[in-house]
């Protein structure tokens, strides 16, 4: 009997729950291997990155253990590797530590932050795209409050302690609403008042939150 092999590349919400389906779908099928491929032995939980980057969640809460998650599953292989390439001549999945071959390939690698080709933001800014940028985040509004505590000259002072966010989307909405509970805490570490710590929402649209219905998002902006 030949085998069929379904390889899944990422291991974030998409790739996590086809393999889960396909699993269960497939689990009487003794010839169907499934490969499940992450570049993390860990899956994201995306939804939460602006809370580890506003210190309100430790990251570890954010990872859950692949292997831990099929271990029941037998016929699911779960690999920790870096996808560079697919071969669909050879009918390969080419990673950084192996090659996987696949009758199926699902692709399920997320996406990436875009700026748009805006100047400055690359050299400047901030993405919260994964853990790492939300680690970085937060370790650089703390770095700044410290600062601009320390900071005598009012006009430098101010610019220490204002933060920008740029995009009023779930993720630009739900970071400022965090940095906003996180202003009490940050300002009692470095001993300054909540108020000098200010937050600025930015947006080309005329209105915010344009993907929630008008009545809702009109709430959102009122509060
Ligand atoms: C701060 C924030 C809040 C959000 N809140 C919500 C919300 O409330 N509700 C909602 O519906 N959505 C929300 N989202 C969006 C949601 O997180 C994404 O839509 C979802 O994570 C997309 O899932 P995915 O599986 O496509 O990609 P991802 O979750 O990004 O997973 C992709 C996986 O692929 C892996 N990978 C990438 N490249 C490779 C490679 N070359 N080789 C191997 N592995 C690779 C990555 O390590 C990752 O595990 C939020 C996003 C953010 C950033």
């Amino acid at each position: 009997m030949t085998q069929t092999n379904i390889v899944v590349i990422g291991g974030g919400f998409g790739g996590l729950y086809t393999t889960k389906h396909l699993a269960k779908k497939l689990k009487k099928n003794k010839d169907v291997k499934i490969t499940l491929i992450d570049k993390h032995p860990y899956m994201t939980m995306m939804t939460s990155l602006h809370e580890v980057a506003a210190d309100r969640v430790d990251p570890s809460a954010l990872k859950y253990d692949l292997q831990r998650l099929f271990s029941r599953r037998k016929h699911v292989d779960v690999v920790t590797d870096e996808v560079t390439k697919i071969d669909q001549k050879s009918k390969k999945v080419i990673g950084k530590n192996g090659e996987y071959p696949y009758d199926y390939a699902v692709l399920a690698i997320g996406s990436q932050p875009n700026d748009f080709g805006t100047p400055g933001v690359k050299e400047y800014g901030f993405t919260l795209g994964s853990l790492d940028d939300a680690d970085r985040l937060r370790n650089h509004i703390d770095l700044m409050v410290h600062l601009g505590a320390q900071e005598r000259d009012p006009e430098r002072r101010k610019q220490f302690l204002n933060f920008v966010i740029v995009g009023t989307g779930f993720t630009g909405t739900e970071m400022a609403g965090e940095l906003n509970s996180w202003k009490p805490e940050l300002a009692k570490r470095y001993n300054l008042h909540p108020d000098e710590i200010k937050i600025t929402m930015m947006e080309m649209a005329p209105t915010v939150m344009n993907m929630l219905d008008r009545a809702d998002a009109d709430k959102l902006k009122n509060t």
